[in-house]
């Protein structure tokens, strides 16, 4: 089909009918996909082989020379025409998305992400990379240029799965390589449904999705037919892709977890809390690192995850964020007044749950939430504020990827350095103060791949996004996310 004949599925059930298969009770070849809201089935996610991996693969070599040879200016124009695709059938993309992922449709959640796939690809498509003169000094002359890559083998997570496809996918096709999605058994459906309205433009054989487990996961990284690996997940999935990359010398994007600080200034929150001026400004900052904690529920790699407040501001602080925790709707994704959604499977919730028992049992004080009601439909895990709770507690030492902050509290800035920089992750951070001169001051301070500042997980399709420590390394977005879907090729002479 046409770029111009590209209408996109018009409503919810036909995307769903589009990607959905016959359900079979073996599961073999179809799985069950459950509403993590409800526990009701929505469809059947296909289950496939190994050898589905083998053709797809032999198809996105058999595509990718062609593709290569279009004028980059052509492959721009379909990922713009690709991007409008995905605009004309936003509403049933996101519904889907929020039925299979629990996120819902309002909040920074399911329209918020269906937008960002607009947005990263369009910003693909757009973004200026011109071959570079290194040297030009009479007697060398020496230039460097990007050259396709081959085959793209794509592994994402269930967290952001349209999203995070997109990231992948979309410089990947810029630079003239095809790819190959593998996408979370939890979220296959999502996945494939945005590839489904990309591919009403794409031509055939470029961008194709292997809904397999984690077996067929296993082949890519050593598989000698794909040449790049982007992978987004966990740190002890990437080892291992790292590792069986190491068998092709593969090159690899890896963007794994995080366990982000935010370190609150003094001069972040007034004092005079007599003073309702004073109250609503401190409102408006707890809500801004309300939702650099909470978005999608708090299951984002670049969330932040434990918060360190100096002890001038504290009550002041946790006051503050309870109160706006408190006007924030948790429920089911497609009703619309909700913003906080379920964890998206039951080993999340468990996860959350035991992290947070280990705080409450420590002696940590609660300021809201950390009750679950274990016996309703869903995996809801009510919006938890953990205060004076000990550095070393498992809540703030470990990735929760869900809807608990520990709020820690610190006597001097150095004593909050040292907290924020001492585990072995670096994604992203942040720095709040009403002082942005100060702010950077510190973050040149902070060990992250990223520090934000009076904001958190604030991703920009036009800068360079990635983390340090065992939080990965390579960088999306920007030029540089280009380059690094790309061969360097520098002529000297
Ligand atoms: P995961 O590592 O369990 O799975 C990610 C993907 O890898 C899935 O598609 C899975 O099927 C596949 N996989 C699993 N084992 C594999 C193997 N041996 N070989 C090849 N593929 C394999 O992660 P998840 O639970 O889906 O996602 C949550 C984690 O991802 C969190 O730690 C989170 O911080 C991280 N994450 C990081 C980013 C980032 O940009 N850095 C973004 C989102 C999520």
């Amino acid at each position: 089909m046409t770029a111009d004949s590209a209408t996109g599925p018009t409503t919810y059930e036909d995307l769903l009918a589009a990607v959905s298969v016959p359900a079979d009770p073996t599961g073999t070849t179809a799985r069950e996909v459950r509403d993590p809201a409800t526990g009701e089935v929505i469809g059947h996610a296909p289950v496939q082989t190994v050898d589905d991996l083998e053709r797809d693969i032999a198809a996105a070599r058999t595509a990718q020379p062609a593709w290569a040879a279009r004028p980059d200016s052509e492959r721009c124009d379909l990922l713009l025409k690709a991007a409008d695709a995905v605009e004309a059938a936003a509403e049933p993309l996101a519904a889907l998305l929020s039925r299979e992922q629990g996120k819902p449709l309002n909040g920074p959640n399911a329209r918020f992400e269906v937008g960002a796939c607009q947005a990263w690809t369009r910003t693909a498509a757009t973004t200026v990379l011109e071959p570079e003169v290194l040297v030009d000094d009479g007697e060398t002359y020496a230039t460097l240029s990007y050259k396709p890559i081959g085959v793209v083998g794509a592994i994402g997570p269930w967290n952001w799965p349209m999203m995070i496809s997109v990231w992948q996918l979309a410089p990947s096709l810029r630079m003239g390589n095809t790819v190959v999605l593998k996408p979370s058994a939890n979220t296959t459906l999502s996945v494939l449904a945005l590839v489904h309205v990309l591919n009403q433009v794409l031509p055939e054989g470029v961008l194709t999705v292997i809904a397999g487990d984690r077996q067929v996961g296993r082949l890519i990284p050593t598989h000698p037919g794909i040449d790049k690996i982007m992978f987004t997940g966990s740190t002890a999935t990437g080892k291992k892709i790292a590792e069986g990359a190491a068998s092709t010398v593969k090159r690899l994007t890896l963007e794994l977890g995080g366990n982000d600080a935010g370190i609150v200034l003094e001069d972040a929150f007034g004092t005079d809390t007599s003073d309702p001026e004073v109250v609503a400004a401190n409102d408006k900052v707890a809500a801004d690192i309300f939702w650099g904690a909470f978005i999608n529920t708090g299951q984002t790699c670049a969330a932040l995850k434990r918060l360190y407040v100096p002890d001038a501001i504290y009550d002041v602080v946790c006051e503050s964020l309870t109160r706006v925790a408190g006007q924030m709707p948790m429920g089911v994704g497609l009703e619309e007044q909700n913003v906080l959604g379920p964890l998206q499977n039951r080993n999340q919730f468990d996860i959350v749950d035991d992290l947070v028992k280990k705080a409450v049992d420590s002696g940590a004080r609660v300021l809201c939430g950390a009750d679950p009601d274990y016996d309703a439909p869903g995996f809801f895990y009510p919006t938890t504020l953990i205060a004076d709770i000990d550095p070393d507690n498992p809540l703030v030492t470990e990735e929760q990827f869900g809807p608990a902050l520990p709020i820690i509290r610190y006597s001097t800035l150095d004593e909050a350095l040292h907290e924020a920089n001492r585990l072995n992750v670096g994604l992203g951070s942040s720095v709040w103060s009403s002082d942005r001169a100060t702010a950077r001051e510190v973050a040149e301070r902070v060990e992250a791949g990223t520090v934000w500042i009076n904001a958190h997980g604030a991703v920009d399709p036009r800068v360079p996004f990635g983390g340090i420590k065992a939080s990965g390394y390579g960088l999306e977005f920007g030029v540089e996310g280009l380059k690094h879907v790309a061969l360097p090729h520098v002529i000297n002479g």
